[in-house]
């Protein structure tokens, strides 16, 4: 059986059958990762021994009727940034680089009692900082459609990893869009959930206030099925929402008749749009007009605000955030230094990488007396008017649909030598995240570089199974989502 080529559900549902055993799911994905991973850059850490020997416990269970969760003896992988016991946690930082956690994050916990395999941690930019995956302490990811080109940040290896099938699928986090963006540069699904949905313990915060940890997968029901495990209350996260048990695979029923979808003109007339991007997204739509979704124009009309409000918050909360990477705690420390407050700088100056430190500085000004009315306080005025804009659009609305990203994957280089550009390519997916909602990212199509587009839907708060059913219905209706590189 083609084990790296099904879905994660298929592969799940093999399993229980007994066509294939977790160790056999687990060896033909760790045996395809390490192959591939000498090109494309996916995993910083690779932990074939703990697989397997999990996967054979695992085995046991599922042999025993211990384990029913339709994804047991399913491998997986996970973005550094996600705290798993004794396997090393970097978060693609050097200050981190021996940083083994003595416990998981509620996640890993939640897939280690459902039986899902963890194969390895995956690359990204540093401390989730980009939309390119190129500031990682441990080199660039490759896009796997094409290897000159990113695969889209910060996720960018659970991306990457999925696209190139060298994982079945993996967990990612997105403060401003990480999950979507690269799900959208390496043609997967990747889905981003409402606030306070997954819990955050274990995740190593970027900004708080902003990050969440989602799945990126082949589709949407594979989402599905790892919000079912991921998702739910946790006393250890006290933005953690007290939701009823979900059932976002059982409510996947492709019916999106009746289904209201605006599609905000700003995002279309917006100059840094790739007309190819504007052309397939505007066929997504269609074709959620032909299942008999309503399609009409809407406005949104604060999306010139979103990148800086983003990125004055984001930097804010970093600033606080990475206060406590001091040389003492955890990790790293420089060899040479003076006295205590010298070792911090050493420490800090050393082993954080040039973006972290130009967000701590950034994130330190907004925040200065003096400087905090100006920048801080009227980002957060800002985030009040995006939220009542997006009540009101939703009022009337069951989803948004625009492009997840204003173009297809850039070259490697391009864009650490024009951050600004960087910055702005955010664009459509900053927004989602400072009110809270949850968003989706789906591919619609190539452009004529052969390069994956992705379409973006975006849902009230709390929607997050209306938001997987439109995708669903829409992969039901195409198949861009089971078009998969020739990895070289
Ligand atoms: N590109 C955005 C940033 O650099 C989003 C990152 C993210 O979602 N983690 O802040």
């Amino acid at each position: 059986m083609d084990i790296v080529n099904m879905t994660a559900l298929e592969l799940g549902k093999a399993i229980k059958n007994g066509e294939i055993s977790a160790v056999e799911a687990t060896s033909a994905v760790l045996d395809s990762a390490e192959k591939a991973n000498e090109s494309i850059n996916a995993y910083i850490t690779i932990c074939r021994d703990e697989a397997l020997k999990n996967a054979e416990e695992i085995q046991k269970k599922i042999t025993a009727g211990d384990l029913t969760s339709p994804l047991a003896g399913v491998p997986m992988a996970i973005k550094d940034n996600i705290c798993t016991k004794n396997i090393k946690t970097t978060c693609a930082s050097r200050i981190l680089g021996d940083f083994a956690p003595i416990y998981n994050a509620t996640v890993m916990n939640k897939l280690e009692s459902a039986g899902v395999v963890t194969v390895g941690k995956l690359n990204m930019d540093e401390f989730a900082m980009g939309s390119t995956s190129e500031t990682s302490y441990y080199g660039v990811t490759k896009n796997p459609w094409d290897l000159t080109k990113v695969p889209g940040g910060s996720s960018g290896g659970a991306a990457a990893a999925v696209a190139a099938k060298i994982s079945s699928a993996a967990l990612g986090s997105d403060t401003g869009g990480s999950i979507r963006q690269p799900a959208s540069y390496c043609g997967v699904t990747g889905f981003k959930p409402t606030y306070g949905t997954v819990s955050r313990f274990g995740l190593i915060a970027y900004a708080s206030s902003l990050d969440q940890i989602g799945p990126v997968a082949k589709d949407a029901a594979d989402c599905a099925a790892i919000m079912d495990i991921i998702s739910g209350k946790d006393n250890y996260d006290g933005t953690s929402l007290d939701l009823p048990k979900s059932n976002y695979l059982e409510s996947l029923t492709g019916d999106v008749k009746g289904l209201k979808i605006g599609i905000p003109k700003e995002c279309y007339n917006n100059k840094g749009l790739d007309s190819e991007v504007a052309e397939k997204t505007k066929a997504a739509a269609k074709v959620l007009e032909e299942q008999g979704a309503i399609v009409e124009e809407i406005s949104l009309p604060f999306i010139d605000y979103v990148i800086p409000a983003y990125y004055i918050i984001a930097t804010a909360e970093a600033s606080s955030n990475l206060s406590r990477f001091d040389g003492v705690k955890y990790g790293f420390r420089a060899d040479e230094y003076k006295d205590l407050t010298d070792m911090y700088n050493m420490t800090r100056s050393l082993g954080f990488g040039k973006e972290v430190k130009k967000r701590i500085l950034l994130g330190t000004f907004v925040l200065s007396s003096g400087y905090y009315d100006a920048y801080y306080l009227k980002a957060l005025k800002v985030k009040a008017i995006i939220k009542k804009s997006f009540d009101e659009i939703f009022s009337k609305y069951d989803l948004i649909l625009c492009p997840t990203a204003p173009t297809t994957a850039p070259q490697i280089g391009k864009s650490l030598n024009d951050p600004m550009a960087m910055y702005l390519s955010d664009i459509f997916t900053v927004s989602v995240n400072i009110a809270g909602l949850p968003g989706i990212s789906v591919p619609c199509g190539f452009d004529s570089n052969n390069m994956p587009v992705g379409v973006q839907l975006i849902g009230a708060a709390l929607s997050d199974s209306k938001v997987l059913n439109a995708a669903y219905a829409y992969q039901q209706a195409t198949a861009f989502h089971k078009e998969f590189p020739e990895v070289k």
